[in-house]
């Protein structure tokens, strides 16, 4: 699945959320064989090995907007200055992510 190369173009993306979303968006197309696809967290960790489950309601709700972005539902993956928690649910957070 990764070494599937993109050619669409890039959503200007904070470059710290912009591999996980790129991950993410590859794994969406999954949502058309299962009703919930596990996706990255995309918190500020580039490294991070979480992974949450979203259904496509749920991820849909993610791609409603550029800064906003899924995580882990836990604090630590909210950026201390630069992360805002928008919704909380039962496995993920939504975060909005505040781009200059
Ligand atoms: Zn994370």
């Amino acid at each position: 699945m990764t070494q599937l190369s993109l050619h669409r173009n890039r959503e200007h993306v904070e470059p710290q959320h912009a591999a996980a979303r790129e991950e993410n968006e590859q794994r969406s197309a999954w949502l058309h064989e299962w009703n919930t696809v596990w996706f990255v967290c995309e918190c500020s960790d580039h490294v991070c090995p979480d992974q949450i489950p979203l259904n496509r309601s749920q991820y849909e709700e993610l791609r409603t907007s550029g800064t906003r972005f899924g995580v882990a539902a836990s604090a630590k993956h909210v950026g201390p200055s630069s992360d805002r928690v928008v919704a909380r649910h039962e496995h993920h957070w939504i975060v909005e992510s505040a781009t200059s």
